[in-house]
């Protein structure tokens, strides 16, 4: 099977290279480009393409590639919101992911992400750089002995759960299907929101969870709650956030994920003006920390994404139907 890896990214590459000798019957051509309008007709004479979160596989997009022969869509990911499935399946394209590669990796960096917001490590590692070593600005507060609250208690969740644990926290937490073997103490959303001085979101994004964080639910946590969302950017209504952040309710915020991510997502943009006032405002504020989608990267959890992605290819090609599969989903 020949495969065309769009959106490479170095570490794509050598992870990918890494174990290709196993499967020997596929082979892989790397583009840096991503998939879009522009840019499908590159799979011209494959049989199959790799994508990731920021792909563009809209209706059109598979239509065109359909037409120059690929069978198969290889998700090297999780999430596959910016997937038409209906129109794959008339297209008869199949589509594959990688669920779940590994849930500690988005959960060490959502507590990465609370940490360097809470104590500050991103501003003090530059100001001892430039010999200042006053202390001016870097207060931060104790985990230990504070509750964290989970909204949504999945496999990501449930690893932050733990990692709580270990800081000495008291867990609560939220979810629409609570799920007794976490051992989490599941509460009412309004009163997680209410009693929790670390809340991480890690629910999907879903019509139900779209702006699950707003002005109302902002208005019922705790004054000085500090707030993490590696999930996805849509679950927080961002100018709430930020009326929020302006009126003093959050000790500090980390976001993994944003509303507006699309265009700046794994780009390099550094010599261009920023053409969206919400992150711009975001990034002024002195407690919020923002990283670039990275809650995955790790070498665990990209080595699992290679693997499971090749595997996905495999069962494709001899026919095997596995969960990873979003056949089901089609027919919805
Ligand atoms: P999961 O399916 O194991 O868990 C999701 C949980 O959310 C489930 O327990 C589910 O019951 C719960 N849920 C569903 N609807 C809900 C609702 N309306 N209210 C409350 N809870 C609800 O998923 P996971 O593997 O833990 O991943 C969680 C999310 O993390 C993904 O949806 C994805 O958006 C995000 N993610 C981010 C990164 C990153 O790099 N930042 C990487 C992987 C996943």
């Amino acid at each position: 099977m020949k495969v065309l890896f769009y959106g490479t990214n170095s570490y794509d590459e050598h992870f990918f290279k890494k174990i290709m000798d196993e499967y020997p019957q596929i082979s892989i051509d790397f583009t840096d480009a991503n998939i879009h309008k522009e840019t499908a007709a590159l799979a011209m004479g494959y049989e199959a393409v790799c994508a990731f979160v920021n792909a563009d596989l809209g209706g059109e997009v598979i239509r065109e590639l359909a037409e120059y022969g690929v069978k198969l869509i290889l998700m090297r990911c999780a999430g596959f919101n910016n997937v038409d499935l209906r129109q794959a399946a008339e297209s008869r394209v199949e589509v594959r992911r990688v669920p779940g590669y590994s849930p500690q990796a988005v959960a060490e960096h959502a507590m990465a992400l609370a940490l360097t917001a809470n104590r500050h490590t991103h501003k003090a590692y530059i100001k001892c750089r430039e010999n200042d070593f006053s202390l001016t600005g870097l207060m931060g507060v104790n985990f230990f002995g504070k509750t964290a609250g989970i909204i949504g208690t999945g496999k990501i969740g449930r690893a932050m759960a733990d990692i709580c644990r270990g800081f000495g926290m008291r867990v609560i937490g939220y979810d629409k299907y609570e799920n007794p073997e976490t051992g989490i103490h599941y509460l009412p959303l309004e009163q997680v929101l209410r009693e929790s001085d670390l809340l991480s979101l890690h629910c999907p994004l879903t019509d139900e969870t779209r702006h699950l964080i707003n002005k109302t639910t902002i208005g019922s946590m705790k004054d000085g709650v500090i707030l993490v969302n590696t999930s996805r950017g849509g679950l927080i209504r961002t100018e709430d956030l930020i009326d929020g952040i302006r009126a003093g309710k959050f000790f500090a915020v980390g976001l993994d994920v944003y509303e507006e991510e699309t265009p700046y997502v794994y780009e390099d943009l550094s010599d261009q003006i920023m053409q969206t006032s919400t992150m711009a405002r975001l990034l002024s504020f002195p407690n919020v920390v923002v990283t670039s989608h990275q809650g995955f990267l790790t070498v665990e959890a990209v080595e699992a994404i290679a693997r499971t992605t090749l595997q996905n290819a495999v069962d494709s090609m001899e026919g095997r139907a596995t969960s990873n599969e979003l056949t089901g989903l089609m027919q919805e």
